[in-house]
């Protein structure tokens, strides 16, 4: 107990002693500062410059290796798979579709309908910002191309014939899609055996 207490007060005094004293104190609090405000200072730089590889956005090579060739010419070629081909066309699970190359929510199962036409198609996107539009002429038509706001992967083209609430009928290819099932809410749920 002694012994402890005497060291805390040799220490104590030791750092009170010091207070003050150290001439270079003062100079090296200032050097901390102006490194602590260059820092925030190219922080800025950089997110205005936007010259940092963004990391959503995917790289070619890693996505190639990554996808199936199906998925790479859909998504960065703007190929269409055969109508009723896609694992998700006839897909009633409840969950969210995300984008196959970033990630990123696009629709929920809550929006999808079925349009008879061979892909999965919503009446809405899952946030109006996930999805970038883009006039499509060609094959000799004008279509709305929508694409994955995030990466720009393709993702299908929007038409204007779908159902109620919207009217509108996002036609989407299954190959962007990857669809993530959606938690089971915690809770008094009756077991499903059925499933
Ligand atoms: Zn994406």
């Amino acid at each position: 107990m002694a012994t402890t207490r005497f060291s805390f007060t040799i220490l104590n005094r030791h750092h009170s002693g010091n207070r003050g004293a150290d001439p270079f104190r003062h100079r090296k609090t200032t050097a901390l500062e102006r490194a602590t405000k260059t820092h925030k200072t190219t922080d800025m730089t950089d997110r205005a410059d936007n010259s940092k590889p963004d990391p959503a956005q995917p790289d070619e090579a890693a996505l190639r290796a990554r996808l199936t060739p199906e998925q790479f010419k859909v998504t960065r070629e703007k190929a269409t798979e055969p109508p009723f081909s896609g694992q998700y066309h006839d897909h009633k699970k409840a969950g969210i579709y995300h984008c196959i190359c970033c990630g990123q929510p696009l629709f929920d199962s809550a929006a999808k309908f079925d349009s008879g036409s061979g892909w999965p198609s919503y009446h809405q996107p899952i946030d109006p910002n996930a999805l970038t539009t883009h006039q499509d002429h060609s094959h000799g038509m004008t279509r709305t191309e929508i694409l994955c706001a995030a990466c720009n992967a393709h993702l299908g083209h929007v038409f204007d014939d779908g159902p109620r609430p919207t009217g509108r009928r996002y036609c989407v290819n299954s190959a962007s899609l990857d669809f993530k099932p959606r938690p089971s809410q915690p809770g008094p749920q009756p077991p499903n055996p059925a499933r």
